[in-house]
């Protein structure tokens, strides 16, 4: 079965979800593939999991500076089990969460492999044409024009 989008953004992170949800609120039709879990760097393996470790690494820092100045550092020490196991406990459920928001706003998902996206790249290149750079989403969407 084919299915064909006004646009067909590639990746899911930031950058994705901002490109496809301004295009689908315009009413375009929009389709969402990853190669990874749904959600990109920030949300799985940036921003928000580098927050909960710093955050560990700064209680440990604090307590260390103040010893001898109020506070007994002795006992406080990282579990890192329990910190990645808490870490988890939000970045784990992000994939389907955004999936569903992503669902719910009309917006279709899809899982794929670099070879995937290149043989739907072949056959779109004329309606749609869309590069990726580093942290950039830039699309021209001829169809449109
Ligand atoms: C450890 C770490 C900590 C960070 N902390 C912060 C912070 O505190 N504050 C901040 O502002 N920024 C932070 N950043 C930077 C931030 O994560 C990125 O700027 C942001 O995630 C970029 O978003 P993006 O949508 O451009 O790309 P990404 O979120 O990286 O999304 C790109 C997506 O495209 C997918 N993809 C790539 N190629 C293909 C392909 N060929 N086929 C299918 N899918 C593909 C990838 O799987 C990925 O999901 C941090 C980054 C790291 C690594």
């Amino acid at each position: 079965m084919t299915e064909t989008f006004d646009l067909v953004v590639i990746g899911s992170g930031a950058a994705a979800q901002s490109v496809a949800s301004r295009c689908r609120t315009t009413g375009w039709t929009v389709a969402m593939v990853d190669k990874r879990p749904f959600g990109g760097t920030c949300a799985l393996r940036g921003c928000d999991p580098k927050k909960v470790l710093v955050g560990a690494a700064a209680a440990i820092d604090a307590a260390r500076l103040l010893s001898g100045k109020g506070v007994r550092p002795d006992n406080v020490a990282i579990d890192w089990t329990e910190l990645i196991r808490f870490k988890r406990t939000f970045t784990d459920p992000h994939p389907e969460n955004l999936k569903a928001q992503l669902a719910r706003a009309g917006i279709v998902t899809a899982q794929s492999s670099n070879k995937a996206i290149a043989v739907n790249l072949t056959v779109e290149v004329n309606l749609v044409f869309i590069q990726i750079l580093p942290h950039m989403v830039m699309i021209w969407p001829v169809a449109k024009l």
